[in-house]
């Protein structure tokens, strides 16, 4: 079995973050990055939020940047996911990768969030095949074809204006008759010729052959349903936290994101948490270095006055 100082788990803003105040503090972290190296920002386009880059950036550029910075500073990032953990016994802690066991004095999980599903008909025979979660990724493959796009936050909006650069039309479906989008995507938004509005109305269906062909979605206020052609339906209503691995073990809120105090503590000593996995609030990678920086200290913290040095 390996043994550790800290394991990271996660490699998005929160742990890289983590990894680099463990790392310049001498404890050589191991960051387990699960399959998606990156996290959510490495889906994400345009970076204009980040505070230091004026000109704005990408999300795999600031990733790559990250990662470099990461590195110089002896942490060690393994591709490998995590499949069971065991805290109930207290430090150290013991994770399992497949094909893998390790141990570890301190741990800090920083597994974010992935994007919530629909839930309806079609939903699951056509992901991959028309249905997306991610525009920067599959925007490509929409040359001049129509598309719908599911929500009516900062991600439904962000994301249908860079489908602009490729679809004919994208039509957003929302909920409700007002976007929860700030007001600088709204305006962009409102202002697009490409992009149209279909308010009050939820999807009901989604229909096609080998491939997404349409959907049917039902009007709120009406009880009217309608059926749309589309080719593709990318859908952004929002995420839930990556948190399974840890239920029964540390304290969650009712719909799963990790509970810390003031020091990024989890219910069990020791245990670190940071980014979306316990932050519902901000979700900003801002916010969610802040947070991994805060574990990255509070763990060293914690070793020391443990006597593990
Ligand atoms: P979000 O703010 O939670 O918005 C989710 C949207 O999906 C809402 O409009 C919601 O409708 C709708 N929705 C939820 N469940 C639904 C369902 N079952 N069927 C249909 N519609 C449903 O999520 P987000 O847009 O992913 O943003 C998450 C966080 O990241 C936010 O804090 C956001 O500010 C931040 N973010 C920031 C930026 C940026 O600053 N550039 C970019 C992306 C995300 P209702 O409005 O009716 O609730």
């Amino acid at each position: 079995m390996q043994k550790e100082k800290v394991i990271i788990i996660g490699s998005g803003p929160a742990g890289l973050a983590s990894a680099l105040y463990t790392g310049r503090a001498g404890l050589k972290p191991l960051v387990l990055s699960g399959l998606e190296f990156g996290g959510q920002i490495s889906l994400t386009y345009d970076v204009d939020n980040y505070l230091g880059f004026a000109d704005g950036t990408t999300g795999p550029d600031l990733i790559e940047q990250m990662s470099k910075h990461v590195n110089k500073f002896d942490a060690q990032v393994v591709f490998e996911e995590v499949t069971e953990v065991d805290l109930k016994n207290g430090s150290p802690f013991t994770v399992k990768t497949y094909g893998k066991e390790y141990q570890s004095e301190a741990l800090v999980i920083a597994t974010g969030a992935s994007p919530r599903r629909l839930n309806v008909k079609g939903e699951d025979t056509f992901i991959g095949h028309g249905i997306s979660f991610c525009a920067t990724c599959d925007g490509f493959f929409f040359k001049e074809k129509e598309v719908c796009v599911i929500g009516g936050g900062d991600s439904a909006i962000e994301e249908s204006l860079f489908l602009t650069r490729f679809a004919k039309r994208i039509r957003v479906i929302h909920r409700r008759d007002e976007l929860r989008a700030g007001e600088q995507l709204k305006k962009a938004a409102f202002d697009h010729e490409k992009i149209e509005f279909i308010w009050d109305s939820v999807v009901e269906e989604i229909l096609g052959d080998d491939k997404v062909r349409g959907l049917n979605i039902k009007n709120m206020k009406t009880g009217q349903v309608r059926h749309l052609d589309t080719e593709g339906v990318f859908i952004f209503i929002g995420h839930y936290p990556n948190s399974k691995l840890f239920k029964g073990q540390l304290d969650m809120t009712e719909d799963g994101y990790l509970i810390t105090d003031e020091k990024m503590m989890t219910s069990v000593q020791g245990v670190f948490a940071c980014g979306e996995i316990q932050d519902r609030l901000y979700r900003q990678i801002a916010t969610s270095v802040g947070q991994g920086s805060g574990a990255g200290i509070m763990v060293d913290r914690w070793l020391r006055e443990r006597g593990a040095f």
